[in-house]
């Protein structure tokens, strides 16, 4: 265990929503209806908004979307009903192992610190760390809200440097490691200068082409528990 700093991501790392792409899709859709979107784009349009980063409120537009700026506060809400609902019939929980793995990190005699960095907004990610029992194994979480606006999202790197600030992170002395489920946190994690690992999730959502991107991660793994070899 030769990283000093672990900073996950929560959805599709931590917390399993099913296939993380369509649950997203679905919300997606749901807050269009919600804000009057005279038609809801198709499945491609709709996967170019995902991929859009900071251009989201051009394509809001394009669909006529009216108050693009207030999507994302809709969205969440959105997302937050959905949640709890799924939460009730038992359909988020947190992948295998992810108790056991924070423990070792948590209690390791090195004090290891340990963050989150999420796109998801800061009062969901506060209530499902409460629900799972979770949130005291975390120092720092950098979520979405009042704070952190919408293009400080991964693939950022602004959530991720925060984490490294709040921890005095001297890249001479320490090691970090980011450790999320998808693209962005891989390319969050190398435009921050730190060490990147992919875990990939057979039921989801991590894109197929990722080896052929821009930024690698340094490590893939299929489990959890292999960030406590690195
Ligand atoms: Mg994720």
């Amino acid at each position: 265990m030769k990283f000093d700093i672990y900073i996950f991501d929560l959805d599709g790392t931590l917390l399993n929503l099913g296939n993380i792409g369509v649950y997203a899709d679905q919300i997606l859709q749901k807050t269009l209806s919600r804000l009057n979107a005279p038609v809801i784009p198709g499945e491609n349009e709709r996967r170019q908004f995902w991929g859009s980063e900071n251009n989201y409120i051009d394509i809001l537009n394009n669909w006529g979307v009216s108050k693009a700026q207030d999507f994302w506060e809709h969205y969440d809400k959105v997302d937050f009903k959905q949640r709890k609902i799924l939460f009730k019939q038992k359909k988020i929980a947190l992948f295998d192992g992810v108790e056991e793995v924070l423990e070792k990190l948590y209690t390791h005699n090195d004090g290891k610190n340990i963050a989150i960095v999420t796109n998801t907004s800061d009062y969901v990610v506060e209530f499902f760390l409460k629900k799972f029992n979770i949130a005291s194994f975390f120092q720092e979480v950098f979520s979405m809200g009042l704070k952190n606006d919408q293009q400080f999202a991964k693939p950022s790197p602004r959530g991720i440097l925060s984490i490294l600030e709040k921890f005095q992170y001297d890249q001479d002395i320490h090691r970090a490691l980011m450790i999320g489920d998808s693209y962005s946190d891989i390319k969050a994690a190398k435009k921050a200068n730190i060490s990147a690992c992919l875990v990939k999730r057979n039921i989801m959502g991590h894109d197929p082409a990722i080896i052929k991107r821009d930024f690698q991660p340094d490590y893939i793994i299929e489990r959890l528990d292999e960030i406590l070899e690195l």
